[in-house]
Parts: C-alpha cells; sequence; structure tokens
C-alpha cells in the first residue's frame, strides 16, 4: 500500500475491444487479460446482451435444493466440452472456491468408500491454486504461502520440470519430476488422495511450460497407483494453450478438472470443479448413509454468469476462436524471437497466448536479478508508459493478451513488450 499510496494509480472507466480507458481517457492495451480471465475482449455485444436478457428474467436464485435455466445448459455444455469422462459440474464462484471443492471432493471420494487413510495431497514446486487456505495448503510458491505455514494442513512437494533452471536440459528436469512422484506413489500411495497439477503450463510459478509428455506420465502413474488427479486449469483453460484445455494437449482426462477465469470470458465470478461418474457415484447414496458432500456458496451457478458463459462457448465456436489462438501463437512466437538475442533476456516461455519472459542479470550463469531491484515491476511500469498493461511475475515479464487481438494489435503490443524490457533491461 505505501508504494500504491505513492504512485500515480491507475482507475479504469471502461473498456473497448482489447483496450481499457483511465479516468483520463488513456488507452491501454489490456496485455494480460486483466489478470488472465479476458477472452473476446471489453464491452462485448453478444456478451453484454447475454447479461442483459438474463437480467430481466432473474438475476440470482439458489442452486442449493434447486437449479436454474442458464446452470443447467452450461453444465451440458461443459460435458460437451470437457475432457472425456467429466460429465457432473460442480459450480462456484472462483478458481480458488472451485480448487477447495476438488480437494474436499477427493478427500470424501476415498472417506466414503472406508479408504480413510488416504487423506495427503501432492502438490508441485512452484505451484499456485489460489488465496484460500485449502487452496494454499497445497500451494508452493515461499513468497506468497511461507507465512501461512503453520495454519496449512501439509502436502507432498515434488519438483516441477522448470529446464531453464535445471541446467536447460528438459529430459533430466523431466526425469526428476517422474521420479519424485513415481517414489512417492510406491511408497507413500496408501496415504495420498490426490495429486493436484497446472497442467502443461504452470503460470503464477513464472508461466514455466512442462516438456512434452511429462503431463501424460504424471497421469498414468496416478492412474496406476490409485491416486486421484485434480487438473487446476483455472489459468489454462478455455483456448489459452491453443487447445479447449491444456489436458487436451495430451488426451489426459484428469478425475477432477478446475475451470475459473476464462469460463465466463472473463466477465462475472463463475467456476466450476467438473468431476467423472466415478467420483459422483462414490457419495450417490441413500440419505441415511451420509454421504452428502457438504459444500456451497451463496452465489453458486449464478444465473448472469453462467448466461455470459454460454454466451462466450458461442463466440468460441461462431468465431473459431481456437484455431485463431493457433496461429497467433505463431505470430507471436516469431515476433519475440529477436528478444532471445537481447543481454539480459533469459529465456522466452510460451504456450498458445501464455507468455512469459525472464530476464536475468547474467545471461551465461542464468543468475537472477535480485529480488530488490523489481527488475519485472520496472518493464511493466515502462509498458504502461507506453499504452499496455500487465503484471509481472518476480522476474518474469508476462504476456498474456486477450485471445482476439488481431495481428496488427498483436504486433503492437509485442512492440511496447520488447521495448519495455530493453529499457529497464539496457537502458540504465
Ligand atoms: C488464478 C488461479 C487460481 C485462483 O483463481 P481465483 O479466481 O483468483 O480464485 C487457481 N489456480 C490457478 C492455476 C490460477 O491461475
Amino acid at each position: 500500500m505505501k508504494d500504491y499510496i505513492h504512485s500515480d494509480p491507475l482507475i479504469i472507466e471502461r473498456g473497448e475491444g482489447i483496450k481499457l480507458y483511465d479516468i483520463q481517457g488513456r488507452a491501454y492495451y489490456d496485455g494480460f487479460s486483466s489478470v488472465w480471465l479476458n477472452v473476446h475482449g471489453h464491452n462485448v455485444p453478444e456478451l453484454n446482451k447475454a447479461i442483459t436478457d438474463q437480467l430481466g428474467r432473474v438475476a440470482h436464485s439458489t442452486l442449493l435444493g434447486m437449479a436454474n435455466v442458464p446452470a443447467i445448459e452450461l453444465a451440458e455444455k461443459l460435458t460437451l466440452i470437457a475432457p472425456k469422462g467429466l460429465n457432473k459440474v460442480f459450480y462456484s464462484d472462483s478458481g480458488a472456491t472451485g480448487v477447495e471443492i476438488a480437494i474436499k471432493m477427493a478427500f470424501q471420494y476415498w472417506h466414503n468408500q472406508g479408504a480413510r487413510e488416504k487423506k495427503t495431497f501432492i502438490t508441485m514446486k512452484q505451484a499456485y491454486h489460489g488465496d484460500t487456505i485449502g487452496a494454499v495448503s497445497v500451494g508452493a510458491i515461499p513468497l506468497y504461502h511461507e507465512v501461512f505455514r503453520p495454519m496449512l494442513f501439509p502436502s507432498h512437494v515434488i519438483p516441477y520440470p522448470y529446464a531453464y533452471r535445471h541446467e536447460g536440459d528438459e529430459t533430466k528436469a523431466m526425469e526428476a519430476t517422474i521420479s519424485a512422484l513415481r517414489h512417492l506413489l510406491e511408497t507413500r500411495g496408501e496415504e495420498i488422495a490426490a495429486l493436484i497439477v497446472e497442467p502443461i503450463v504452470q503460470g503464477a510459478g513464472g508461466i514455466v511450460v512442462m516438456p512434452p509428455g511429462c503431463l501424460r506420465e504424471m497421469a498414468d502413474l496416478c492412474r496406476k497407483h490409485d491416486v486421484l488427479l485434480i487438473a487446476d486449469e483455472v489459468a489454462t483453460g478455455f483456448g489459452r494453450t491453443g487447445a479447449m484445455f491444456a489436458c487436451d494437449l495430451e488426451a489426459v482426462s484428469p478425475d477432477l478438472m478446475v475451470i475459473g477465469k476464462g469460463l465466463t470470458g472473463g466477465y462475472l465470478p463463475v467456476a466450476a470443479t467438473l468431476a467423472t461418474d466415478d467420483v459422483y457415484n462414490a457419495f450417490y447414496a441413500d440419505y441415511e448413509e451420509q454421504k452428502t458432500f457438504f459444500h456451497g456458496h451463496s452465489f453458486t451457478g449464478n444465473p448472469l454468469g453462467c448466461a455470459v458463459a454460454l454466451a462466450s462457448l458461442k463466440l468460441f465456436e461462431d468465431r473459431s476462436l481456437i484455431e485463431g489462438v493457433r496461429m497467433k501463437a505463431s505470430f507471436v512466437e516469431q515476433k519475440l524471437r529477436a528478444l532471445q538475442d537481447r543481454p539480459y533476456v533469459g529465456e522466452i516461455r510460451q504456450k498458445g497466448l501464455m507468455i512469459g519472459i525472464e530476464l536475468v542479470r547474467d545471461k551465461v550463469t542464468r543468475q537472477p536479478y535480485d529480488w530488490e531491484e523489481r527488475i519485472g515491476v520496472r518493464a511493466t511500469l515502462r509498458a504502461r508508459e507506453l499504452g499496455m498493461l500487465t503484471r509481472p511475475l518476480g522476474n518474469v515479464m508476462v504476456f498474456i493478451p486477450p485471445l482476439v487481438s488481431t495481428e496488427t494489435e498483436l504486433d503492437a503490443m509485442t512492440d511496447i513488450l520488447a521495448e519495455s524490457i530493453i529499457s529497464v533491461t539496457e537502458g540504465g
């Protein structure tokens, strides 16, 4: 707050397309999709109309013991587009609540079947699953999570295959992950309820892309050892990586999948936890058996949010948005190639339209910038001056543009990105 109060705070008044406008009328590209949410841009007529149409019917009605029309229609749609086997939908209102639901469901799934010893979780180093206490317990970013350690339940942490910080060797990095997972499953498998993972791209940990085949192998190991797989697709879902879900990239079907962020096109707070029939059936019993999943939020399955999510998914189809993402991603990749030779650019990581650029003090030794230098923050402030908003992750510059961004817009945004990086690293 001290930094914020002494800064000139940015106050957004409106949005149009992929630009946001502040109260002085200055325009900015939304270079991080308003924290990784936005899909179709801002103030989109089709999405606005879906909300106002629904508003003319009902703004909210509970899902506790009843249903509403858009929540049913959206659930049906989600089961059609999700990885196969995910036939059941449990709504909530943020990625973190969706994660809480997944971990509680995984725990109670085993409990209901008498496997009471299966109660711990495996997570990955630098994992981020949201900021509520359960989600933090399966999180592993020391800067955000360490202070709360005494409040958390313990989880097993396996290495994330972060090849750049593993001497640049993808094979070795992946082997370290797989062998740690295999060892844990072989020795402690009977105590473990689930593995939770950000599939293919670890987001808040620094936009770190897994080596090909890693997710597939992790999924196979879990299946073999009777441990559930929870895919946290909150950041990667809805086209961001060039597939509808990152799990699709390796034909992985998790037991539980959490979605949020882009679900409503980034318009309203709706999240969901999808489950297989097998998970669902572990709770399906006579009242007397007391197998109920006791969990609910006041705004669960909000009709306005579900209506806009349906309209967003229709736009995905009408505009063949995902094929577009793949083309745009290769355009961005080519444009950023020039940055690779810059003296302080350590690594450019990208999957689809999810890009992280790790800045380093020494390119040869890969020595990071000291955190006190706030290199990411400074590059971000420079980008803002140049007309683009983003938010860094430590020394990693983040570029996560709305999926609808055109090549012309991506061209302008990548120019700003490059200039902001060069000016703070080389410009003194
Ligand atoms: C953002 C994020 C969350 C948390 O979502 P909120 O809606 O902010 O609670 C969880 N997992 C991942 C991978 C995320 O990127």
